[in-house]
This record gives structure tokens, sequence and C-alpha cells, in this order.
């Protein structure tokens, strides 16, 4: 393909959506006329997002050989039980950067409920291959999902790609449900991602996978939709409030965003059987069966007790892009969440233990 082409291919705000493996350009797509399913339209006004059917959708092709930002290498197969949003982009395309805030917010939004946002960086210009251009260019634009670099087109051949941005949705048994060439269809996107984050999944990593409020994962023995329901209802007190109430350690790291020492705290190494309440105010935050070793000294789950029952949050500090996990009630600082962790979710929340109160769940 030559270069040129693919050139206008991303100066065009092209809006072609295609479920075909390797789909034909169009610079300016009917709307709803190259949707394989017919239903809903490519635009943001409203309606179903236009899904494939998951009996006659592919399975996605494998990641190819690169190099990872913001995360581990992941595969496919490490990904199994979550809808997996693929964005091919290269940083000097200004259509692809346009579309990156709605990605943020995807993956800020859904990530805890299911949902991994995986950026394939593919490039067009030299400058563009040059991998520390690369890392500076995700950091300075807030990229805090998984970035692969693409620098030999293969994982781009390998989808059939042939304009930036594209934008590819893969169900939870890791098909391709949803193809969109170019910028908008935010909203759509984000119907889709809700339609499969609902849709029934029984594979291998089914047992676990939750979706949102409708959480009744039990790994913990508890009754969580219950306690959520009688006590979601806001804390808000002063820092002086929270100074008679907290010691100042856990005042420095829950309300002044600080973080304990790794492998100091008293729960990185705990293995028994109960919650972790939130320090501060006793919210349900984790439970002992989504507990795992992680080697890295702070207390490590794959998932909350309640999908919500924690918030996240972009963190810039110390000129790193993170994802800051706050308690859902009081607000408190707990850790972060990195999209590094064991299946099912493929989460790592990294929480200090001074945020944490466990409570051993009787035998
Ligand atoms: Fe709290």
């Amino acid at each position: 393909m030559a270069r040129t082409f693919l050139l206008t291919a991303c100066a065009a705000a092209l809006a072609a959506v295609a479920f075909a493996v390797t789909p034909a350009l169009r610079r300016h797509a009917p709307p709803a006329a190259s949707s394989s399913t017919g239903a809903g339209s490519s635009s943001d006004s409203g309606g179903r997002a236009p899904l494939l059917d998951a009996k006659t959708a592919a399975p996605a092709p494998a990641f190819a050989a690169g190099n990872w930002i913001n995360s581990e290498p992941l595969t496919l197969d490490s990904l199994r039980g979550r809808v997996v949003v693929v964005d091919f982009w290269t940083f000097a395309c200004f259509n692809c950067r346009n579309t990156l805030p709605a990605l943020e917010r995807l993956n800020a939004t859904y990530s805890a409920k299911g949902l991994t946002v995986v950026g394939v960086h593919t490039p067009e210009l030299e400058r563009e291959r040059v991998f520390e251009n690369v890392r500076r260019e995700v950091a300075s634009l807030g990229v805090g999902y998984p970035v692969l670099t693409d620098n030999d087109y293969a994982t781009w051949n390998a989808y059939g790609v042939e304009a930036w941005p594209t934008v590819f949705i893969l169900d939870r048994a890791g098909r391709v449900r949803y193809k969109h060439v170019g910028e908008g269809a935010y909203d759509e996107q984000e119907r889709a991602v809700k339609a499969l984050l609902a849709e029934d999944y029984k594979g291998d990593a089914d047992k676990t996978q939750t979706n949102g409020a409708t959480n009744t994962n039990t790994s913990g023995g508890v009754k969580m939709n219950e306690k959520a329901a009688e006590s979601h209802e806001k804390i808000v007190k002063s820092d002086e409030e929270w100074r008679k109430e907290l010691t100042p350690e856990q005042f420095h790291v829950m309300r002044e965003k600080g973080t304990e020492r790794a492998f100091t705290g008293a729960y990185y190494a705990n293995h028994e059987t109960g919650e972790y309440l939130c320090a501060a105010c006793g919210y349900e935050l984790f439970a002992s069966g989504a507990k795992f070793d992680s080697g890295t000294g702070w207390p490590s789950f794959y998932e909350p007790a309640a999908a919500d029952h924690v918030e996240t949050v972009r963190d810039t500090s110390y000129g790193m892009v993170r994802t800051e996990v706050r308690c859902a009630r009081c607000g408190a600082h707990l850790g972060h969440v990195f999209p590094d962790g064991p299946r099912p979710t493929g989460l790592r929340y990294c929480i200090n233990s001074v945020s944490l109160k466990f409570v051993k769940k009787d035998q």
C-alpha cells in the first residue's frame, strides 16, 4: 500500500463502518449501509450499536510482537473474558489524537467493569517509529491504557487496517464485533461496549466476570449488593475531622495520596479469608478471594468487592500516567490500578495496607 495513500486516509475524517477483516477504504462512507448487521448507525445520534452477530463474528487476530507501554505484554488469551477496544493510531495523526479523550473516557468508566483498551501504535512517519518518541507522546497525551508499538505493521496487517484511526471492539470471547474507521461515533462505541459487557459469556473466565452495578461476586462470601444498597451514601468530612479519626500515617496516605513503603504494610502477605474494608469509613472494598501475590510488597487484588465501591481517577503526578483508586464512599486514596493483573480481569489493584481494615471471616 502506498504511503501517500495512507497519509491521505489519515488526514480525512473518515466515518465508515464495516466488519470484513479486509474492508474497502471509503473516505465518505454512507452512515449505515456499510454495517453488516444493518442495525444502528455510525453516527452519534443514538440507537443500538451495530454489532456483528456473535455466531458469525471472526476471532480477532493476535497482537504481534512489539514494545508495550503502560503494561506488561498482553495477549488476547490473557484478556479472554474481557471486552477489548483495539485502537490503531499514530501520534502525529491529528484525527487519531482527536479520538484519544473518548478512548480515555471509556477506559476510565468501564475498566473496572470488564473493559480493556489497547492502543496499537502503527507509525506513519519515521519519527513515529522511535520508541522514546512514542513513550513521550503517550505520556504527554495522557494515554493511560496499554499501548503496543507496531513498527512493522504486523498487527495492522493482521487486522486488515487501511486508515488511521481505526477502532475494533472485541467481545469477551475474543471475537471482532465492531469496527469504525475515523473520528466520531463515540456514543455508538460506548453503546457497543456496554452491550458486549452485558452479554453472557460462558468461557472458562466467566466464573467471576462482573458487569458493574449488577455485580454479585461472592468470592468473599458477602452479600455485596445488599451492603451497597444500604450504605452507599457519600461521606464528606473536612481535613480536620479526618485528622481526628485517622492515624498520621493513614491521613498521609488516604487524604494526602501518600504511599506506604513496599513490604512494610500489614496485609501484603495476609492470606486469611475475609473482607478488606476502607480504614476511614468501613466501606467494603475488596474480598480475600480476589487477592493474589503480586510480589510488589503491597496488597494486590484483581477486582474490587463491587465495581461501584471504588472510583478510578487519572493521576499524572510524578511524571507518570496512572489510574488512582479511591473509596467510592469517602473518597480516600487507596492506591492505583494497573492493567497487568491475572485472569479473569487482567487488572492489579495495588493498594496500601494502611488504607484497609481486614475483617476475618468466621470459618
Ligand atoms: Fe472510605
